[in-house]
Formats: C-alpha cells, sequence, structure tokens
C-alpha cells in the first residue's frame, strides 16, 4: 500500500500548526516529543511554551536545576520525564559538547530517549528513514492493515515497527512521521473514527470488515495497587512544613506534605501522625479524602490538619515554608490542589 503519498498531501492541508514545527531544530522535538508522550497536545502545549520561554536551549536546560525542571513540570504528571530529561541535556552538554547526536543509534543513548523519540528526533530533524511508532500509529496500522497481533506483546511491537519501516516515505521522513501522528488523532481516533470522511477509507481492511472497534488489540491488562496515604498539613502561625520526596517511588523530587504510608484502608486515621509527633494536647482535623489514580497505582488519600506550639516538635527531614512561598516548590497535583485551591 502507497501510504506515503495520501498522506503527505492531507499532512500539507490539514497538518496542525505546532510551534516546534517552525524553524526545526533537535532541541525544539526533543522537548515537544517528550512533553508530548502520554499527554494530549492541547495539555502540552502550554508546558512546551513554558519551557522553550524559560530554558531557550540544551545549555539553559542543563544548567537549571533540577527543582526548577520539576517546578515548570508541575501537572503535567510522569515526572521521571523531566528529571531524566536533566541528565540527558548534561550529557549532550559533556559527552557531545552541546550539539544532539545525530544518529538513531547515538540518540539513543541519552537518558529517557527510547527508540520513539530517537526516531522522532532523527527523522524530524535530520531527515533520516526512521519511523516512529506511538499508540496513533499503532492505531492506524492496525486498522488500515486489520492486523490482530497484540501491541503490548515483543512479537508485536515488532511487527509493527517493521511495518511502519516499510511505509516511510525515504525522501520526506519527518513530515511523513508527524503526518501519520496527525492523522491518528485526529481523524482515526480512538472512539469515534471519522471513517465515513476519512481519504483512506477504501484501503481500510477493518473498515471493510467491520472490526475498527476492535483494532489495536491488547493482550494484557494494567495491574493498578492501591496505596493508603495520610497527609498532615502541620503548621505553626504562617510556617507550614514540607519535605522533598528522595525515595525511588512515584514523585520523586517533589515536595509534600508531612505523610504516613499505611497498609489498608483500616489503619487509616488521624492518630497516624503520632509517628511523627507528639499528640498530646493536639487537635487534629481531617478536611477531606480524595481519591488520586496513576497509571499502576491508586492511591487512597486522606488529608489532615494540625496546628503546632513548637516547630521541633515534628521530627525529621522537613522545611518550614512561609505560606506564600510554597508556590516556589514543586508539588504534585494532588498536593498543590490541596494547597492552592
Ligand atoms: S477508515 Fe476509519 S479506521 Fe480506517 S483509516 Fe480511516 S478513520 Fe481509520
Amino acid at each position: 500500500m502507497n501510504l506515503a503519498e495520501p498522506l503527505l498531501g492531507w499532512y500539507s492541508k490539514e497538518g496542525r500548526d505546532l510551534p516546534w514545527r517552525q524553524n526545526i531544530t533537535p532541541y525544539k522535538v526533543w522537548l515537544s516529543e517528550i512533553i508530548m508522550q502520554q499527554t494530549r497536545v492541547a495539555q502540552g502545549l502550554p508546558y512546551f511554551e513554558k519551557f522553550f520561554r524559560e530554558l531557550p536551549t540544551i545549555e539553559a536546560f542543563a544548567k537549571a536545576d533540577q527543582d526548577q525542571i520539576l517546578h515548570l513540570w508541575q501537572g503535567l504528571g510522569y515526572y521521571s520525564r523531566g528529571r531524566n530529561m536533566h541528565v540527558a541535556a548534561n550529557q549532550i552538554m559533556e559527552t557531545y559538547d552541546g550539539s544532539f547526536p545525530t544518529t538513531f543509534k547515538e540518540l539513543k543513548t541519552l537518558k529517557g530517549v527510547g527508540d520513539y523519540t530517537a526516531a522522532a528526533i532523527a527523522s524530524i530533524a535530520f531527515n533520516q528513514p526512521k519511523a516512529v511508532v506511538d499508540g496513533n500509529v499503532y492505531r492506524v496500522l492496525s486498522r488500515l492493515f486489520n492486523i490482530d497481533k497484540p501491541i503490548d506483546s515483543s512479537g508485536g511491537k515488532k511487527y509493527f515497527q517493521e511495518l511502519a519501516d516499510e511505509l516511510i516515505d525515504p525522501e520526506s521522513p519527518g513530515d511523513y512521521n508527524q503526518a501519520i501522528m496527525d492523522f491518528g488523532a485526529m481523524v482515526c481516533t480512538p472512539k469515534n473514527p471519522l471513517c465515513e470522511k476519512c481519504f483512506l477509507k477504501e484501503k481500510c481492511e477493518a473498515y471493510h470488515d467491520g472490526v475498527v472497534q476492535e483494532r489495536p488489540v491488547k493482550s494484557k491488562k494494567v495491574k493498578v495497587s492501591n496505596r493508603y496515604f495520610d497527609y498532615f498539613e502541620v503548621y505553626k502561625g504562617d510556617l507550614i512544613a514540607i519535605q522533598q520526596r528522595d525515595q525511588n517511588d512515584v514523585w520523586k523530587g517533589l515536595y509534600q506534605l508531612p505523610l504516613v504510608e499505611v497498609k489498608n484502608r483500616l489503619e487509616k486515621g488521624a492518630a497516624n501522625i503520632s509517628q511523627l509527633i507528639d499528640t498530646k494536647g493536639l487537635e487534629i482535623s481531617e478536611v477531606y479524602e480524595k481519591k488520586h489514580v496513576l497509571s499502576h497505582q491508586r492511591l487512597h488519600t486522606t488529608f489532615y490538619k494540625v496546628e503546632i506550639d513548637d516547630l521541633k516538635h515534628l521530627n525529621g527531614d522537613y522545611r518550614w515554608v512561609k505560606r506564600n512561598d510554597l508556590h516556589q516548590y514543586a508539588f504534585p497535583k494532588l498536593i498543590s490542589n490541596y494547597l492552592f485551591d
């Protein structure tokens, strides 16, 4: 099937006008591709603009400290992306003299850059015929060719990558990759694809066989675990205690309120703060409960408030910060919603 010609024709008229597509540089492609992973364009766009405004070069990105990166990343989720980018920016400065490597193989040595991002940078910034395979591409190809191989199996991934590599336009690999991703995001969408208006309808095997909604096929269900977090807003006058998460766990590097994690729902409760503080004479009030869903974890959280009369009563590695200065720290959305909404 010659996919390149109709797709590129469509892309030249209908492709999305996005800021990283103007005056293309590898830095812009890298920044945009990593921000847009697991993220809708409408949500990621302001983040790209903010990062590009504050850190316009790879050098500026490398020189920033991690707290600044996480602060800019706040609210976007999957924070390991921001931490990995910081490492990659320093790799580029130290190993590649401040210029992005140009080959797929070298690009993959950068922290946080896998097959997908390396192919995107190699094709869009350096015009190399490397096909990207993201969720959009899996969906479009599985429908056009009516492929029932699971996209989350190693055999399926290899099959789709080989097919995508065969289909790419060697003359315009960057535009072709962006065209197929735009087509997946705008026409061949997960729910309610625009089949009746689709210019590939005649070629589409899943459409002819009436199985569009069954493509792509996935074999595994994501296993989600439950965790129980009690957060305590511990304060004295204008000062409030916060702590940086440093363990290898969700939200590493971000700030939070004093936390007690318990094993199950029965253990939850205001009394848990006695693990952090002597509660004698203190009034602890529950503010609210909130369920927060991450990709592999369901967090059952409860927020409490407690005023203390001596900062020394809270033992551990906490910072005391003025309420008005809290916005200078990067918090996960769950905590910033509590603090600022
Ligand atoms: S006909 Fe429907 S399923 Fe097939 S490519 Fe077009 S939008 Fe996708």
